[in-house]
């Protein structure tokens, strides 16, 4: 997506460090500004993620993810030191830099491809096939136990927040972006941190689980509430509260969801996942295993196989 020139912090052509060189959408002359954010709930901050080339390194494209320094959350600094710690996981991004100067604070990180938010409504009727949606998902889940074994939770998971690789060695696999929002759920002796007895609420309403419409502390099986979610609108093309701006009055229509509803037509194993999360409180461990083999048996008892396209790779 292309933005607008407004509130730019960083001009084409401009080189960071003698080596990221911010680059033009072909012929044009405004920087190819992957995405433009003002603020967000919970976040507050402004990012800005930018396309540029590595001109010690081949030219190989890159994504500069910027903040200003006047930004009245920084959290640049939590995403720096996520990335750092997921270096060598499947699901992340390669980390190349970041540094700071009296104007913005940045992250130089691999580019991706489309993020899922955006494939899904480019998709016929807004929706995944299951194929697609069970094989992203199994992905997802995936990603989220990477950070959840780093001692970390995302706090917003969402189609936008995951993307698919842009070469052809990693444009099958699913990448999980944006730190901004997680929190440490563990502390230096790995035990599980004392849950706060109120928090601010974090993340995305379609998305967030009821335990963040609460304002309760977030555990490990909310990232997992999202990625369910997230599953349910990539097979169904929608979920009720959609057009429900209203943060008080989702979190009650989730609350009272009648999965049978919710689930229509979907397969009964996504029944159980939900009805495992439903189990766990702050300080379980969820059973990522077991998540994985109730969409591993849909993979199975629909015959989908690894190889076949994803829905955005059909001609
Ligand atoms: P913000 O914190 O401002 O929401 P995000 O990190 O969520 O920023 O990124 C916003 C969007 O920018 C994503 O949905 C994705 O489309 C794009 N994006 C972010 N990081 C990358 C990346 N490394 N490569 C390609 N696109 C990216």
């Amino acid at each position: 997506m292309t933005s607008s020139s407004e509130g730019e912090i960083l001009q084409v052509g401009q080189v960071i460090r003698e080596r990221w060189k911010i680059v033009s959408l072909s012929g044009e002359n405004y920087c190819r500004i992957i995405s433009f954010q003002k603020a967000k709930i919970g976040g507050g901050g402004f990012g800005e993620i930018y396309e540029a080339t590595d001109v010690q390194n081949h030219h190989e494209r890159v994504a500069i993810k910027v903040e200003s320094s006047k930004a009245t959350k920084q959290v640049l600094k939590m995403e720096v030191a996520v990335l750092r710690r997921l270096q060598g996981k499947k699901h992340a991004c390669k980390f190349y830099g970041c540094g700071r100067n009296d104007k913005f604070n940045y992250l130089v990180m691999s580019l991706q491809g489309k993020n899922l938010a955006d494939l899904r409504r480019e998709a016929p009727k807004q929706c995944f096939n299951l194929s697609t949606a069970v094989r992203v998902g199994l992905q997802i889940l995936n990603g989220i136990r990477e950070i959840h074994s780093i001692g970390f939770l995302h706090r917003d998971v969402k189609p936008s927040n995951f993307a698919m690789g842009r070469t052809s060695q990693t444009m099958r696999n699913v990448y999980m972006l944006d730190f901004g929002l997680a929190r440490q759920y563990l502390n230096a002796k790995g035990e599980i941190r004392s849950p706060r007895s109120a928090a601010g609420f974090r993340g995305t309403v379609r998305y967030a689980a009821v335990t963040a419409h609460k304002n309760k502390e977030m555990g490990r099986q909310d990232d997992l509430w999202s990625l369910f979610y997230m599953l349910t609108e990539f097979l169904q093309g929608q979920l009720p509260w959609r057009k429900i701006k209203d943060k008080d009055e989702v979190g009650k229509m989730k609350e009272e969801a009648d999965l049978n509803a919710l689930l229509d037509d979907c397969p009964n194993e996504l029944h159980l996942f939900a009805a495992h999360l439903k189990t766990l409180g702050y300080a379980d461990t969820p059973d990522y295993n077991y998540l994985e083999s109730l969409l591993n048996k849909i993979v199975k008892d629909n015959d989908i196989s690894w190889e076949e396209p994803y829905d955005w790779e059909l001609g």
